[in-house]
């Protein structure tokens, strides 16, 4: 028995790896067990494609996970292919696959250690909780078995052994608990089945533990009533722990959507059913299984920083990311399920996935299937759509707004916004089809609520137009549409904007006609106003109403007052104000009588005008005691 030393580079990375402080240990378990899936398929496979020489049948294949406290070791054992001693040297003495590589650049980098825990190392991480590794072996169809030994980086010895059948079993030696980890805590039936549950639970072999069972059994005597006696009695049987075939690989017939519904609620961890669930079965270029979930609800911490997005994903069963974030576009980040593709690799590399073709192909197809859902329940389940943007429709506005409007397209048809005829919520192009032959434009009043918008003296002359108004009331809202800017070609269009082309030629050159006459009376308004605003004109949007304010340019009044509540912008992005008064109220009337009289009640009257738009506006009234001391002084 000679001692033999690892080749350089998989030293190095042993060394990494064993020293590095690093909180997913537990992932040698899913590590050690898929290696033993994978060698039981390639027996399987030789038994199907040469049962002359390899005759085994399919149900006596099994891996085995078993430990012992005493001996402080966790076992590992299949009857797969098993290997020679050319397999055991070619195989466990070097880490040449690109993945562990990949790994052990990024590593030197000084990059995210945290890596093996999402990918893992194949068989090397046996020793991120073992002190000693010792690998029993007999190829399948040979008569020697072998017996592969190491304690870490220092190297590895290879002997003879003997072993009935054929096969592999990893013996672990776990390493003594420290500050950092308690390595015993795996010499635990519950750990270990819970590990194997979490990530081998859809291996397609069956992994077996002896699982100790505590039962009430009669003991054979009676007790003084004459009744049989019982006693607690340990015993141990024989368990499957995985459940083997994973729903998502069911066909349609044998999983009905109440099942799957059952599945995300225990996997997902959700007290609702969900909305509806996606299942995709994708052969080509890619070919892989997914079953998506429209959740109901928003989790608590959903629009928050905190909430962490993704589908967790699967390599034939093996997990290999809880949250795998690039396989959904960011709009869609509500979305939960599983995507399990054979094609991807077990030891990939956390950069190799971001720029990975196959996931961009996969992901580009979820997009598409998700609308195309979301797009299905509009049309078909109306009052299930509403519940579902209840919660979530926020994020599909935000969806529209980010990443430069790259989504927008995408997501216009989905958004829906209260209109003021209806009273409900609709979409754009219901409100598109719904517009008469020459409404120019399409309408938003926007304030912080439903009501506060319905209220906008601006919405009085679009809406005797007969023209309907979309009644916006989030911020999100507004910035949507402004990313959007035009829904089949026509242009989204505040009522507190400036111009809302009402006006024929004939009215606007009547209008211009009555501010002429009426500006002396304006431009005294504007100076009595000074920097509050930019402008004083007569209204062409008011119809019942005295005064409103409007904005110029592009920020609107609601854009500041989001801009107001972000700390730091509030100074730097101003509306540009604009008074606007009704010429044919007679809150006007007495402003010019006071304006031929009285010029320092005129300028109160002024001054009024315009506190009564900022209040109407929703905006705050910023002298506000002086604006109760005018409005006391008109009591006489
Ligand atoms: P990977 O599985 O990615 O190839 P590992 O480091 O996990 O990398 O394993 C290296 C090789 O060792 C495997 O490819 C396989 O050939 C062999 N091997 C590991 N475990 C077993 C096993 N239980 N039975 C047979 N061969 C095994």
């Amino acid at each position: 028995m000679s001692k033999r030393q690892f080749k350089a580079e998989s030293k190095q990375l042993l060394d990494l790896m064993i020293n590095s402080i690093y909180t997913h240990r537990e992932i040698f378990l899913r590590e050690i067990v898929s290696n033993s899936s994978d060698a039981i398929d390639k027996l399987h496979y030789l038994s199907m494609t040469k049962p002359d020489e390899v005759k085994v049948a399919r149900e006596d294949l099994r891996i085995k996970v078993s430990y012992d406290k005493d001996a402080r070791t966790v076992t590992v054992e299949d009857n797969g292919i098993g290997m020679d001693k050319e397999d055991l040297e070619n195989n466990l003495g070097v880490i040449a696959h690109s993945g562990s590589l990949d790994f052990k650049r990024e590593m030197e980098q000084g990059k995210d250690v945290d890596i093996i825990g999402q990918f893992g190392v194949g068989f090397y991480s046996a020793f991120l909780v073992s002190d000693e590794v010792t690998v029993y072996t007999k190829k399948y169809g040979t008569d020697q078995a072998y017996r592969w030994r190491s304690k870490g980086a220092d190297g590895y010895t290879i002997d003879e052994c003997e072993m009935d059948g054929w096969g592999t079993r990893v013996v672990m030696h776990l390493r003594p608990d420290d500050d950092n980890e308690r390595y015993s805590d795996y010499l635990d039936q519950y750990r270990l089945q819970e590990l194997i549950r979490k990530y081998s639970d859809y291996v397609r072999w069956p992994i077996h533990m002896d699982v100790e069972k505590e039962d009430l059994v009669e003991t054979g005597e009676t007790d003084e009533d004459g009744k049989p006696k019982k006693d607690w009695v340990t015993s141990v049987e024989d368990e499957v722990v995985n459940s083997m075939v994973p729903i998502w690989q069911k066909p349609k017939s044998e999983a009905t959507d109440e099942e799957c519904f059952k599945f995300y609620k225990e996997k997902f961890r959700d007290w609702e059913d969900p909305m509806s669930v996606i299942r995709i079965n994708a052969e080509g270029a890619v070919s892989y299984k997914a079953m998506l979930f429209i959740p109901k609800v928003a989790p608590y911490n959903f629009y928050s920083r905190e909430f962490e997005p993704g589908l967790q994903l699967y390599s034939s069963g093996v997990m290999i990311m809880e949250k795998c974030k690039d396989l959904l576009p960011d709009c869609f980040r509500f979305v939960r399920g599983v995507v399990d593709s054979p094609d991807l690799s077990l030891n990939i590399s956390r950069e190799m996935l971001q720029h990975d073709r196959q996931l961009a192909t996969i992901r580009a197809n979820i997009e598409k299937k998700v609308k195309a859902e979301l797009e299905r329940m509009l049309k078909d389940e109306r009052d299930k759509y509403l519940e579902f943007y209840k919660s979530f429709g926020l994020q599909l506005k935000y969806g529209i707004v980010e990443d430069y409007g790259m989504k927008a397209d995408l997501l216009k048809d989905l958004i829906m916004f209260h209109s003021l005829r209806e009273d409900k919520l609709v979409t754009l192009r219901e409100y598109r089809d719904a517009m008469p032959e020459d409404q120019p434009k399409i309408y938003f009043a926007a304030a912080e609520s439903v009501a506060r918008a319905k209220q906008l003296p601006q919405t009085e002359m679009v809406s005797s137009k007969g023209y309907d108004i979309l009644l916006l009331s989030e911020d999100a809202d507004e910035f949507a549409l402004r990313t959007l800017r035009e829904y089949d070609k026509k242009e989204f269009c505040d009522v507190a904007g400036k111009d809302l082309g009402l006006e024929t030629d004939e009215e606007r050159k009547e209008s211009e006609e009555r501010a002429e006459a009426e500006k002396d009376v304006l431009a005294f308004v504007k100076e009595a106003l000074g920097d509050a605003v930019s402008d004083v004109r007569l209204s062409s949007k008011l119809k019942s109403h005295a005064v409103c304010l409007t904005a110029d340019g592009d920020i609107s009044l609601e854009m500041e007052k989001y801009f107001s509540s972000i700390p730091g912008d509030q100074e730097r992005i101003k509306a540009k104000r604009v008074l606007e008064i009704n010429a044919d109220h007679p809150a006007y009337a007495a402003l010019k009588k006071a304006y031929d009289e009285d010029k320092e009640k005129a300028k109160d009257l002024a001054v009024i005008m315009y506190d009564q738009a900022a209040l109407i506006a929703g905006m705050p009234v910023d002298d506000i005691l002086g604006y109760s001391d005018r409005v006391f002084k008109l009591f006489g």
